[in-house]
C-alpha cells in the first residue's frame, strides 16, 4: 500500500508473455534476454522494480503481438488459456496485479465472448488489442461485435502498437531498419500504425453506434492529440462527409503516458484532452519503471492533477 500522503501509483501499458502464447510468434531472435527474463516474470523481479520505483498495481496485459495473427481457432484457445493463467496470478496478488484480457479477434464473435467471459468471470478491467488483425485494422465492421460488448460492459479497449504491415515496411522503412531497428517500432512504425487506427475508428462510424464506447492509446495518445486541430480543420474542408473529429475523439479516447516521459507532450495533451483523460504507465520491460515516476514526482503540477493521472483516472475507468 502507499504511504500516507502518497497518491497510488497504477500502471496500465506493463506487458507479460504468457508461455503458450510467446511460442506462436517469438522467432529466432527473439527479445533481447533481458527484456525476455522480465515479460516472463510474474513475480520477484516484476515486484521488485515496482517496489524501487513506487509502483503500487500494474494492468497487466500480454505483448504484442499476442493473439492477433494466429488463425481463428487457435486464437480462441490460445486467449481463453493465457486469460485463465493471467487470471491466477492476479488472483495470488490482488493488492498489486489486475488485467487487460487477450482477444482472439481473428474470430470477432469469439473475441466478444471473451471479453465477457473475462470481465464477468475473471474480473479483468477491460481488453488490449495488438496492431492489425492478420491485416485489417480494427474500425473493420466485422470487429464491432468486440466494441458493442465492450460497450455494454463499460470497461474500455486498449489499442495497443504491433509492427506495421509488411507493405508499409517495404515502402516506408526498408533501407533504414538494418542501421534503426528501432524505426519500424517504437521510434516511428508503432506510432503511425497506431495512430492510423484511432483515426480510422472515429472515421469508421463506430463511435456513433456505440457512444459509450472508450479506448485508450498509449504512448501520449500516439501523437494524435499534437495533431488534433489540423486533423479537425483539414476533415471540416470541402469534399468530406461531415463529422466531429476532435470532438469524438476527445469524448471516445483516454491516453496513458507510456513509453513518452515528456512534459510538453503531456502539456499539449493537457490542453487538447484534459487531466481527466491521461493515465499513468511506464510500459515495463521495454521502458524501465525509475524514469517513469521520477518524472512524475519532478513534475511542477498540482498534487490534485498528479493523483488523478497516477491513479486517480485509472480507479475511475478501470473500476478499481
Ligand atoms: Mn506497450
Amino acid at each position: 500500500m502507499a504511504p500516507e500522503g502518497k497518491p497510488l501509483v497504477i500502471a496500465l501499458e506493463e506487458h507479460y508473455y504468457d508461455p503458450e502464447v510467446a511460442k506462436t510468434f517469438d522467432g529466432p531472435e527473439g527479445r533481447a534476454p533481458e527484456i525476455r527474463r522480465r515479460l516472463d516474470d510474474l513475480g520477484e523481479l516484476r515486484l521488485k522494480e515496482m517496489d524501487e520505483a513506487g509502483i503500487d498495481v500494474q494492468v497487466l496485459s500480454h505483448g504484442a503481438p499476442s493473439t492477433q495473427r494466429l488463425d481463428a481457432p487457435t486464437a480462441v484457445r490460445l486467449a481463453r488459456d493465457a486469460n485463465d493463467r493471467l487470471a491466477k496470478v492476479i488472483a495470488a496478488r490482488p493488492d498489486r496485479f489486475a488485467g487487460f484480457a487477450a482477444l482472439p479477434t481473428p474470430d470477432p464473435k469469439a473475441a466478444a465472448a471473451e471479453l465477457e467471459r473475462t470481465i464477468s468471470e475473471l474480473g479483468f478491467k477491460g481488453a488490449m488489442v495488438h496492431g492489425l488483425t492478420n491485416g485489417v485494422f480494427f474500425d473493420d465492421k466485422r470487429f464491432w461485435p468486440i466494441f458493442e460488448r465492450a460497450q455494454a460492459l463499460d470497461v474500455p479497449l486498449y489499442v495497443h502498437p504491433a509492427a506495421p504491415h509488411s507493405a508499409v515496411v517495404d515502402a516506408y522503412y526498408k533501407d533504414y531498419v538494418k542501421d534503426f531497428p528501432a524505426i519500424l517500432n517504437a521510434a516511428w512504425g508503432f506510432t503511425v500504425e497506431t495512430a492510423t487506427q484511432g483515426i480510422r475508428l472515429v472515421l469508421s462510424g463506430v463511435f456513433d453506434a456505440y457512444p459509450d464506447l472508450k479506448i485508450i492509446l498509449g504512448h501520449m495518445g500516439e501523437g494524435l492529440p499534437f495533431l488534433l486541430w489540423r486533423i479537425d480543420h483539414a476533415l471540416s474542408r470541402p469534399g468530406n462527409r461531415r463529422i466531429a473529429f476532435r470532438e469524438q475523439f476527445s469524448r471516445h479516447f483516454y491516453i496513458t503516458t507510456s513509453g513518452n516521459f515528456s512534459t510538453p507532450a503531456l502539456l499539449c495533451s493537457m490542453m487538447e484532452l484534459g487531466v481527466d483523460r491521461i493515465l499513468f504507465s511506464v510500459d515495463w520491460p521495454f521502458v524501465q519503471n525509475v524514469p517513469g515516476t521520477k518524472w512524475m514526482s519532478e513534475l511542477q503540477l498540482s498534487a490534485e492533477d498528479k493523483t488523478k493521472i497516477l491513479s486517480g483516472n485509472a480507479k475511475r475507468l478501470l473500476k478499481m
